[in-house]
C-alpha cells in the first residue's frame, strides 16, 4: 500500500494517440523548434488565459526573466518577491542585475501580505511578482490598487495556477505580463522542460518574442541582444493534447481536495488550504500546515520541526509526501548578501517550518485519498 506523489499514467493513456500522430508529423516535417505545433499551441494556451499573445520559451524561469528583461528591468532597480516562493521567482531579478527585495505572506493562503509589499516600496521599485502559491491566485485586486498608485508593473508567476480564477478572471490575464511553466509536474506540463509567456499588451509581447530568440527581426537580423529559450515543438504537441482536457483535470484536483478537505476535519493540529470566495484554486499542490511547536533542541541542534517528523513517517509508510519550500527565500545561502535575518519576514519563516504537501493529482482514487489521511492520522 503505497501512494506516489503524482502519476501520469491516466494522464498519458489519454492523451497517447494524439501524442504520436502529432510526433509523426513533426519527425516528417522537421520543425522541431517553434514549428506549427508550437505556434498553435501559444495561440491556444494565451487564449485559454484570456490573453492575445502567448511566447512560448524554454522553461518558466526563462519566461520570468524574459518577461523582466521586455519590462527593462536593470541594475539599480528594486524588484519585490514574496519570500515564500520556489526560488526560480527571485533568481529572474537577479539576472537582470536588479535587486530582490522580499516580502512576507500571508498565513492563511500562504500568498504575498499586501501589506508587506506595500512597506518593501521605494523610489526604485519596479515590479512586483505576485506568485500564485499552490494554484490560488494572490490577492490580485489590492495589489493592482498599490501598485497602479506607485506606478509599478505586475508580473503574475503563474507557474503553479493553469486555469485558477480570480473574479472570474483567469490567472495570466491579472497583471501586466505573466509567466506559466510547464515543468512536468505542474498542472498543465510537459514532458521536459518548456514555458509561456502571456499578455495582453503588445509591445511586451514584441520584445519577449525577439528576446527569446536572439533579439532577431529577420533570419540573421538583431536588434537587440537575445537568448536562446524557444519552445520545442515536439513539447508543443504533448501540450496540445492536454489543454483541452486541463478543466476536466482541474475540476477533478478540486474535488479530491475537498474530500482531502471532509477526511481531514477529523485531524487535530491539521489546517487544510483555505479557499478565498472570489477564485478558484487549481491545487497545483495540495499543502497542509501542521503548527505545533517545534521539538525541544538537543546538544546544541536547532529544534526540529514537528512537520519534519511527520513527513518522515509518511514516507515510511510508502506515502510520499513533499515539502515546499522547507527554507524561506530570504534566508537561502543564494541570497545571504541582501542581509535579511531570521524574524525578518515572521509568517513566511513559520510556513517554511509547518507546511507539508500531500499526493495530489487529477486521477487519484477516493482510496488512495483516504491511504494519505489514514497515514498521516498514524504520524501525527
Ligand atoms: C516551477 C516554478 C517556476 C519555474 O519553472 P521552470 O519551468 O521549472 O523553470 C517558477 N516559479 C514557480 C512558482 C514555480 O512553481
Amino acid at each position: 500500500m503505497s501512494v506516489p506523489f503524482i502519476d501520469f499514467k491516466d494522464q498519458n493513456s489519454i492523451i497517447q494517440s494524439k501524442v504520436d500522430t502529432g510526433f509523426k508529423k513533426v519527425f516528417k516535417k522537421g520543425d522541431y523548434i517553434l514549428g506549427q505545433e508550437a505556434v498553435e499551441f501559444e495561440g491556444a494556451f494565451a487564449k485559454y488565459c484570456d490573453c492575445a499573445y502567448g511566447v512560448g520559451v524554454n522553461s518558466g524561469t526563462d519566461a520570468l526573466y524574459l518577461a523582466l528583461s521586455a519590462l527593462d528591468i536593470k541594475p539599480g532597480d528594486e524588484v519585490i518577491v514574496p519570500a515564500h516562493t520556489f526560488i526560480a521567482t527571485a533568481l529572474c531579478v537577479s539576472f537582470c542585475e536588479a535587486k530582490v527585495v522580499f516580502a512576507d505572506i500571508e498565513p492563511d493562503t500562504y500568498n504575498i501580505d499586501q501589506k508587506s509589499f506595500e512597506k518593501a516600496i521605494t523610489k526604485k521599485t519596479k515590479a512586483v511578482i505576485p506568485v500564485h502559491i499552490y494554484g490560488q491566485p494572490a490577492n490580485m485586486k489590492e495589489i493592482t490598487a498599490i501598485a497602479r498608485q506607485h506606478g509599478i508593473k505586475i508580473v503574475e508567476d503563474a507557474a503553479q495556477a493553469h486555469g485558477a480564477t480570480y473574479q472570474g478572471h483567469r490567472a495570466g490575464s491579472l497583471g501586466d505580463v505573466a509567466c506559466f511553466s510547464f515543468y512536468p509536474t505542474k498542472g498543465l506540463g510537459a514532458c521536459g522542460d518548456a514555458g509561456m509567456i502571456v499578455t495582453n499588451d503588445r509591445a511586451i509581447y514584441k520584445k519577449a518574442r525577439m528576446l527569446r530568440d536572439y533579439g532577431r527581426i529577420g533570419r540573421y537580423e538583431h536588434k537587440i541582444k537575445g537568448h536562446n529559450s524557444r519552445l520545442d515543438t515536439l513539447q508543443a504537441v504533448i501540450l496540445n493534447a492536454k489543454l483541452p482536457h486541463l478543466n476536466e483535470w482541474n475540476n477533478m484536483r478540486a474535488k479530491n481536495a475537498q474530500y482531502y478537505g471532509e477526511l481531514l476535519k477529523s485531524l487535530q493540529g491539521v489546517v487544510a488550504p483555505l479557499l478565498k470566495p472570489d477564485r478558484t484554486h487549481v491545487y497545483q499542490t495540495f499543502a497542509v500546515r501542521l503548527p505545533a511547536a517545534r521539538l525541544p533542541a538537543r546538544q546544541g541542534q536547532a529544534g526540529v520541526p514537528h512537520r519534519d517528523k511527520v513527513v518522515e513517517a509518511m514516507n515510511a509508510k510508502g506515502v510520499s509526501v513533499l515539502i515546499h519550500y522547507p527554507i524561506p527565500l530570504h534566508l537561502q545561502g543564494a541570497y545571504s548578501e541582501l542581509g535579511y535575518k531570521k524574524g525578518s519576514f515572521p509568517v513566511a519563516e513559520a510556513v517554511a517550518d509547518e507546511i507539508m504537501s500531500l499526493p495530489m493529482f487529477p486521477h487519484m482514487s477516493k482510496e488512495q485519498i483516504e491511504m494519505v489521511v489514514e497515514a498521516l492520522k498514524m504520524s501525527l
